[in-house]
């Protein structure tokens, strides 16, 4: 693979994952957080692509 090839697999990547998760935040998907320890252990939402509380996702049994 050269380099050009590699920057295009990228790019694609990029964008399928940017799709997914305006996909994911229409369709209020569930979070999926995980705790970014590298970041002082604050929440991530992986489906969202969020940090910190996530406004998109169905929020169950808050209240
Ligand atoms: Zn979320």
């Amino acid at each position: 693979m050269n380099r050009s090839d590699f920057e295009r697999a990228c790019r694609e990547q990029n964008a399928e994952a940017d799709k997914r998760r305006s996909d994911a935040r229409k369709d209020s998907a569930p979070c999926v957080v995980v705790t970014m320890f590298a970041f002082g252990g604050i929440p991530y939402c992986q489906t969202h692509g969020v940090m910190g509380p996530c406004p998109y996702g169905t929020q169950r049994g808050s209240k």
